[in-house]
């Protein structure tokens, strides 16, 4: 077994969600749609949509990206599309973690072709360093170092995904 070293503790993580959800609200006086990219999005999504409350609706997409890595070709599947559709509404994106960004800008322009009055997006992490395209992320939990995190709804080989908090794997 491979040791865990915690990189962001649940208090934190519980604190930050509020305050994004507060900013979300703020910013969003008529209800919010929430779009969850699966399958890392899932507790970071049911947290934020508790948190802002009121008039928030949610919807799913899925993802897989090939030939993820150092030779990322930017190519992006979907795998599962939303059930609704969001003409005219106020979407927000929710993903896990931004890293080279590749993935967001496709949802992201895939979404904005639909019609929707207004595309934001929430993402729990952000590794900065790693970023190949410039991406536009209105709300970030963390910004991180280049590490590869595990826990709250991220996984390594499916693993850890329930894990409270977030963590770094090390060898
Ligand atoms: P991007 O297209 O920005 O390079 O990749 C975003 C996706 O890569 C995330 O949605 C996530 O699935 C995966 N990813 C990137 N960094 C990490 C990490 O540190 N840990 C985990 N578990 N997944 C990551």
């Amino acid at each position: 077994h491979s040791k865990m070293r915690t990189l962001i503790a649940e208090a934190d993580i519980n604190r930050r969600v509020h305050e994004l959800a507060n900013d979300i609200r703020r910013d969003h006086p008529d209800g919010v749609h929430l779009i969850g990219v699966l399958t890392g999005a899932f507790i970071f999504l049911a947290d934020l949509g508790r948190a802002i409350g009121g008039d928030t609706t949610i919807d799913f997409i899925a993802v897989s990206s090939y030939g993820k890595g150092a030779t990322s070709s930017g190519q992006v599947q979907l795998l599962k599309d939303l059930d609704a559709p969001i003409e005219g509404r106020d979407v927000i994106i929710v993903e896990d973690i931004v890293d080279t960004g590749l993935t967001l800008t496709y949802l992201q322009e895939m979404l904005r072709a639909r019609a929707p009055r207004r595309v934001r997006t929430a993402c729990l992490l952000s590794k900065p360093s790693r970023r190949k395209v410039d991406v536009a992320v209105d709300y970030v939990g963390f910004s991180i170092e280049d590490h590869f995190v595990v826990g709250y709804g991220l996984d390594h080989a499916e693993r850890h995904r329930v894990l409270t908090s977030i963590g770094v794997v090390e060898p």
